[in-house]
């Protein structure tokens, strides 16, 4: 082995498929000067053990199209490296019990078909085709995945390792990092052969990403389960049929029961996500060796019993088949079973590509995401799914972590609906009314840990978790909804909405820099307004609203899971030599909003605000004798404020407005009926209809882009692309749907094809219509335009509304 350099741009610490991955993916992005360092031998962490199953299928998006990146590659990179391995697309069949899974399945479908891959759904009868052993009574259908199959992961990883050190890329074995220090712009790592310097580092550590993450200080939001398949002997009626066929077995899952069952040769692997599961090292008597390359956990028969048992009524000759191994191995988890891509949170020049649950089949999509963000810092598919920032300090906690990951490792299969909460890791953040939210029938669910209301139940509501396991708009919260809607329209609502991100910005030549960075006119002192920050390539990579106090003073107010995100788009702005600061004060702060018709006579009885001031205005006010900033803001559409107050005095001005609005029909409202209201007025939410998928004038943002300005980030792209001409724009959409309302990501369809998708759709109250947001080709995006949905698998006819809000389209009760 050559000696290791002294210097290298990048520094990869970690060599399962994931860290080669990354280093194959940089190298043919041309950054070759590249090291990787792996502590043992390459695979030594869970790579090695990984059953190697390569799905397409994810209900995400961006998962989805990382997966689908995966498979492509992996079926010409032993070509493209010249290192043959053994991969096998078999296809898969997966199971569906229920409706609401085939719906789940259908829904799947078109977002494959509109990433280019066929997916299909079977019936009982075509399953059999396709799956002699099969038992299919009890089935209402399954979704088939023609890309699916199976790679070697050892092979994998040294293909990718061959083809990085082919281009120049440099791997060390049985060398670990064992520190990292920054020295003015550089990074120094440690290893027993010596420190090299490097321009920017990654943590591809695995299971070990908490451990390496902290010599930067940083705690990786993460645990460790174990996770185990069994393998089989030869079954005779198998080794048969693949004979005579000529082919292996679809890989089948069956996802509500909750195993994976391949052929592996002539006999089966048979792989759980168990219910009744067990998590590593997270306590005392387990700690984590600082060593476990190459081994694993004792095997744990008896907890795969149940899910063996179900297998062979499934697949009746497994039944006939002896046990030959059992694999246990260490499996990481983040709180969401998501893995980490992207800036390491708070650290200059550092990068995660770690905590991967399914790295095997996700290593070649995560490499070139990984790539871009080292490379160009902006990857070409919005990512925030993956993205690290998406998790603020609280997620670091260990207890939330292994509730988190023991929660989602069970469900790992499981249906994610959409008025469902997942129980596990709650009430991290409290607002300072949360009992008194409760007492009034909050029903929660987690905003960046804070607890915020949904809807709220009346006594008697079914509040079952079965009650939520539906897509469909109807259930016990729709009367709710509905009547809260009614309360903001035609009196008054009040939602605590704890959590809301805050930075301020004060000092010398704040308002010019911001200026440089959004694409509109920053407002006038004492008046708020949204802004848009756009990148290099004019796509959207945030929208915050900023409420000017004063010249060169300002807050920046962005949604709760932006926190770090927005933070650090701000941060890594800032001219090193500015004479401003930009400080996060989001947990000073909280807000209430108080909307409806009826709002202003609340206020009045309440503060000495001057209740004249129109919209986007704010003013610094008391209530209950405590200081508030009342921004005249409606994100649900209605004359109303948005209260600001200090975090402690949440409780005494809520006390007051509540008090003051029993005589005028002051209702609370939640999240679910500000979502239906502000879809009503066209109103984008960010990471689903805002992303950087989008640009700026796709999104349909032009009156907030002032082309006078002599420059502002990404003005350059936004001019080309004006002058090109929009290829697809931003509509709002009626929608003649059924019993849903139209998800993320549903296709629009126009004379047969594909012509754009939603990004976000619900139920309008107040215009008792079906509405979906989303992006559709320019020449249809025009008022009157019909086209169709596939709303989980059927089509339902929808219109193009005019630019401008469905309901109050000229904002007169929002001036009121
Ligand atoms: C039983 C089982 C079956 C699985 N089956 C599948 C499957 O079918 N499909 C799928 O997609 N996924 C599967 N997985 C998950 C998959 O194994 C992992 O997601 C994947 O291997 C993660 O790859 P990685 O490169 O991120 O991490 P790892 O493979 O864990 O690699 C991390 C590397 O970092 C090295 N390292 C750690 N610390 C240091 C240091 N300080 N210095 C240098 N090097 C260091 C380690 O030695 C290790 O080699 C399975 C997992 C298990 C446990």
């Amino acid at each position: 082995m050559s000696a290791l350099p002294s210097h290298a741009r990048v520094v990869i610490i970690g060599g399962g498929a994931v860290g080669a991955s990354a280093l194959y993916h940089l190298a043919k992005a041309g950054w070759t000067d590249c090291v990787l360092l792996e502590k043992n031998e390459l695979t030594a962490g869970s790579t090695w053990h990984a059953a190697g199953n390569v799905p397409t299928f994810s209900s995400s998006w961006s998962i989805m199209n990382m997966q689908r990146y995966s498979a492509s590659l992996y079926r010409e990179l032993g070509a493209l490296v010249d290192y043959p391995m053994n991969y096998h697309v078999t296809g898969s069949i997966r199971l569906g019990h229920s409706k609401e899974r085939l719906q789940e399945f259908k829904r799947v479908v078109g977002m494959g078909r509109y990433q280019g891959m066929d997916l299909d759904i079977l019936s009982p009868d075509e399953m059999r085709g396709k799956y002699p052993f099969l038992e299919t009574h009890d089935l209402t259908g399954a979704l088939y995945d023609p890309y699916d199959g199976d790679i070697d992961p050892a092979q994998l990883t040294q293909a990718l390792a061959k083809g990085a050190r082919d281009m120049g890329a440099k791997i060390f074995r049985f060398c670990p990092a064992t520190g990292a220090r920054r020295e003015g712009e550089e990074w120094v790592i440690s290893t027993p052969e010596g420190e090299i310097r490097c321009e920017k580092v990654v943590n591809a550590a695995g299971y070990y990403a908490r451990e390496v993450g902290k010599w930067f200080g940083r705690e990786v939001p993460m645990m460790v389960m174990s996770h185990q398949y069994i393998l089989f002997e030869e079954i005779p009626e198998l080794a048969a049929w693949s004979k005579e066929a000529g082919h292996k077995l679809p890989l089948l899952r069956d996802v509500d029961s909750s195993y994976y069952l391949r052929q592996e040769k002539t006999g089966m692997n048979l792989g759980p996500y168990e219910r009744n599961c067990k998590a590593h090292w997270v306590t005392p008597d387990d700690p984590m060796p600082d060593d476990f390359s190459f081994q694993l956990f004792p095997d744990d028969l008896d907890r795969l019993e149940w899910y063996l048992n179900d297998a062979v009524e499934r697949v009746p000759i497994l039944g006939t088949a002896g046990l030959s191994r059992m694999i246990n191995g260490p499996i990481p988890y983040a709180p969401d079973g998501n893995p980490l891509i992207g800036p390491m949170p708070g650290v200059p020049n550092a990068f995660e590509a770690c905590v991967f649950t399914f790295g095997i089949c996700q290593a070649g999509g995560a490499g070139k995401v990984l790539a871009e963000w080292v490379t160009e810092g902006e990857t070409e598919w919005d990512m925030w799914s993956c993205d690290p920032r998406r998790y603020t300090r609280f997620a670091a906690d260990k207890d939330y972590c292994i509730a988190k990951g023991m929660e989602i490792y069970g469900h790992e299969y499981a249906m994610h609906f959409p008025k469902h909460a997942w129980p596990a890791g709650r009430d991290r953040k409290l607002s300072p009314i949360h009992d008194r939210i409760k007492a009034l029938g909050g029903q929660f669910k987690p905003y960046n840990g804070w607890e915020r209301a949904m809807w709220y139940a009346e006594p008697g509501d079914d509040l079952s978790e079965e009650a939520t396991q539906t897509w469909n708009r109807e259930g016990p919260w729709r009367p709710r909804i509905e009547e809260e809607c009614r309360a903001v329209t035609e009196a008054a609502g009040i939602l605590d909405l704890p959590g809301f991100s805050r930075f301020r910005v004060k000092g010398e030549g704040a308002t010019a820099w911001l200026s440089s960075l959004i694409t509109g006119k920053v407002p006038k002192p004492g008046r708020i307004g949204l802004a848009y920050f756009a990148d290099d390539k004019g796509r959207i990579v945030t929208e915050m609203s900023v409420m000017m106090l004063d010249e060169d003073f300002f807050f920046l107010i962005t949604a709760a899971t932006a926190q770090w995100h927005d933070f650090e788009w701000l941060a890594k702005h800032r001219p090193k030599d500015a004479a401003f600061t930009i400080d996060d004060v989001t947990d000073n702060f909280s807000c209430q909003i108080l909307s409806g018709p009826n709002s202003r006579a609340i206020l009045a009885e309440v503060s000495d605000a001057d209740l004249s001031k129109g919209w986007l205005t704010h003013q610094p006010a008391q209530i209950a004798g405590r200081w508030c900033q009342l921004v005249r803001v409606s994100f649900a559409g209605e004359l109303g404020w948005e209260i600001h107050t200090k975090i402690e005095d949440t409780a005494a001005i809520f006390d007051a407005l509540w008090a003051a609005g029993q005589k005028h029909g002051l209702k609370p409202f939640g999240m679910e009926a500000l979502d239906s209201l502000r879809i009503e007025k066209g109103y984008r939410a960010w990471k689903g209809d805002l992303s950087t998928d989008y640009t700026v004038l796709q999104g349909g943002l032009d009156r907030f882009v002032d082309w006078t300005k002599p420059d502002f980030k990404g003005k350059a792209a936004l001019e080309r692309e004006k002058q090109q001409g929009v290829t697809k724009r931003f509509v709002l959409l009626t929608v003649e749907a059924g019993e849903c309302d139209a998800p993320y990501m549903s296709t629009l369809w126009h004379g047969g094809k594909v012509v754009g998708e939603t990004t976000s759709g619900n139920w309008g109250y107040r215009v008792g219509k079906s509405i979906a947001l989303g992006m559709l080709r320019t020449d249809l995006a025009v008022p009157g335009t019909e086209i169709e949905v596939e709303i989980y698998g059927d089509r339902f006819k929808a219109t193009v509304q005019p630019d401008g809000p469905l309901f109050d389209p000229n904002n007169e009760r929002l001036r009121a």
